[in-house]
């Protein structure tokens, strides 16, 4: 499969992406729509580091495939798509811990970056959205959850407020 050649993807040094990884430090690479371009730093120096290089640019690839081939996929879907593509299934099985933090501060904290970039909000603030809209899971399964999740929120706040 010639993937390159297809995409028409570039890829270049962050050095060469003018002032974005300054401007953003902690993204250790991105995909620019606007120009078809992976920037990215491969560290060869240990096989850790280029394992971990290989993995940065396999989500990148992942970005540049859904621009050309489903541009109107949303951006938590897509982060998604590129997290899990290299996240390994059986170690998330047996470390159930893990996938909250691969969804909070992987996924989400992508997606939030992407919406602080464009200038945009969000258009859910809660999970039952994600389970009505892109699940789709029927109306009356999601009335126990909502009433749960409701619930769990408001402990939350009165924990919170005790603390204050
Ligand atoms: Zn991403």
């Amino acid at each position: 499969m010639n993937l390159g050649a297809n995409l028409k993807t570039t890829i270049t040094a962050k050095s060469a992406c003018g002032q974005y990884f300054y401007d953003d430090s902690i993204a250790s690479a991105a995909f620019f729509e606007e120009r078809n371009n992976i920037g990215i730093d491969i560290k060869k120096q240990t096989l850790d580091s280029y394992t971990g290089s290989l993995g940065e640019l396999e989500h990148e690839v992942i970005h540049a495939i859904q621009q050309k081939e489903s541009q109107s996929m949303p951006i938590e879907l897509r982060e998604y798509e590129a997290y899990i593509a290299g996240a390994n299934v059986d170690y998330l099985q047996e470390n159930p811990e893990v996938i909250k933090m691969l969804f909070q501060h992987m996924v989400g904290g992508s997606v939030s970056s992407w919406y602080q970039e464009e200038g945009t909000r969000p258009k859910w603030d809660n999970p039952i959205f994600f389970l009505k809209n892109i699940d789709k899971l029927p109306v009356d399964s999601l009335t126990e959850i909502e009433r749960k999740f409701n619930e769990e929120e408001r402990i939350k706040e009165l924990r919170e407020s005790f603390k204050g």
